[in-house]
């Protein structure tokens, strides 16, 4: 089934393959990974799988190559965000072409790079690759990143450190060398329900649950005074959000549940924790007392919904100095979003974000990827397999 002379043509048909899974995150992956481990099976590839707890999704990791030393990475996740409620033209999971374009959940994000990776392992494998070159490709990315983080551990625990990572997101084949953290939570106002005519006699969970959410802007508006404008994030600093909140049944009763979501984005050397510590503590000493005072069980409680390290801008990693070489940029962005590129950097793999298509196709209608993007991508991993069969080491 794997071309060992791929052409581009390869690379779509392969996409259109991935596409045809329905990997929604909260769908198992197996199908998709069980195909790819197959098919890399026949060409005399291993893939080695690390399960979630319930045995539905797997990361699939293999190593092209002499496998007695560290390669390059090229890492994609599976998973891709759920078409519920968008409107399609076609079938988001029949990859379909309308003028240059594939249409298609993924295409952009990011199976786009998975196949185009897949597509040329037999041509890797029946090269003598000097530097092995490794495929990562996880699950549950989408919903905060965590499939990956078993994945980085077995092969951290197991095999020779890679000497670099290519994570493949949408980058429009630009170098991408930062990206801010993440972490949220959903915060639980429990107060006491009343008439509202006495007030005194309940506790209003909405009122309190308001200047938590006031606080969270003055902490905004302090976090920008310390913005770092050379930095190359956009905004230069830590934001704050607070996206939703509930609470209350009816006008004329005291609401005795308020929750919201909230959460940082936060630049590289933002001491989070300590962010978050100030937060609660102002909840448990401006907040908190005056609802336990109506009722002890009156009170606030948290739950974590993420938590990714933002992705530390390093100009001279071996990841950035190898696609600087191969593609003759000299210069790498930053970008808005998180991606698996922290999870591989925690342990100290060098990473850079670098792929086919564009993040302004990503988890919309009609999600597309342009050919000329895959085109592209497949030249890269040419010149990527040539490298790997000349050089033992990133220069
Ligand atoms: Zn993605």
């Amino acid at each position: 089934m794997l071309n060992a002379n791929p052409t581009a043509q390869d690379c779509i048909d392969a996409l259109g393959h991935l596409v045809s899974f329905d990997t929604v995150s909260h769908n198992s992956n197996l199908a998709l990974i069980e195909s790819v481990a197959n098919a890399l099976s026949d060409i005399g590839v291993e893939s080695r799988l690390t399960h979630n707890e319930e045995g539905t999704k797997a990361n699939l990791w293999a190593t092209i190559g002499p496998a007695d030393r560290g390669g390059i990475v090229l890492s994609g996740h599976t998973d891709v965000v759920p078409v519920e409620n968008q409107d399609w033209s076609s079938d988001p999971f029949v990859m379909e072409e309308r003028d240059g374009l594939l249409y298609g959940r993924g295409t952009s994000d990011m199976k786009g790079f998975v196949a185009c990776a897949f597509a040329h392992a037999a041509q890797m494998a029946k090269t003598d690759l000097k530097v092995p070159i490794h495929l990562a490709f996880s699950y549950d990315e989408e919903v905060g990143c965590t499939g990956v983080i078993d994945l980085v551990e077995d092969v951290s625990a197991n095999f020779p450190k890679p000497l670099a990572v290519i994570v493949g997101e949408p980058t429009m084949m630009q170098i991408v060398g930062g990206h801010k953290g993440g972490r949220s939570y959903t915060t639980t106002v429990r107060g006491v329900d009343g008439h509202s005519s006495a007030p005194d006699l309940g506790a209003n969970a909405i009122f309190a649950a308001a200047r938590i959410v006031s606080y969270l802007q003055e902490v905004q508006a302090r976090l920008k005074e310390q913005a770092d404008r050379e930095s190359g994030f956009s905004p230069p600093y830590t934001t704050v959000d607070c996206g939703l909140i509930t609470g209350g049944t009816a006008f004329n009763i005291i609401p005795a549940e308020c929750s919201f979501g909230w959460g940082l984005r936060s630049v590289p050397g933002e001491d989070t924790d300590a962010i978050v510590a100030d937060i609660f503590n102002f909840i448990e000493t401006q907040v908190e007392p005056g609802l336990k005072a109506i009722s002890p069980q009156a009170g606030v409680s948290h739950v974590q919904r993420n938590d990714l390290p933002p992705f530390a801008p390093d100009e001279s990693s071996p990841a950035e100095s190898l696609l600087r070489h191969m593609i003759g940029q000299n210069r790498s962005g930053r970008v808005a979003y998180g991606t698996e590129a922290s999870r591989f950097q925690e342990v100290g793999i060098p990473a850079v974000v670098f792929g086919p298509g564009s993040i302004e196709q990503a988890h919309i209608p009609d999600e597309f990827i342009a050919i000329e993007q895959i085109h592209k991508c497949h030249d890269f991993l040419n010149d990527l397999t040539r490298w790997a069969a000349s050089h033992d080491r990133i220069a």
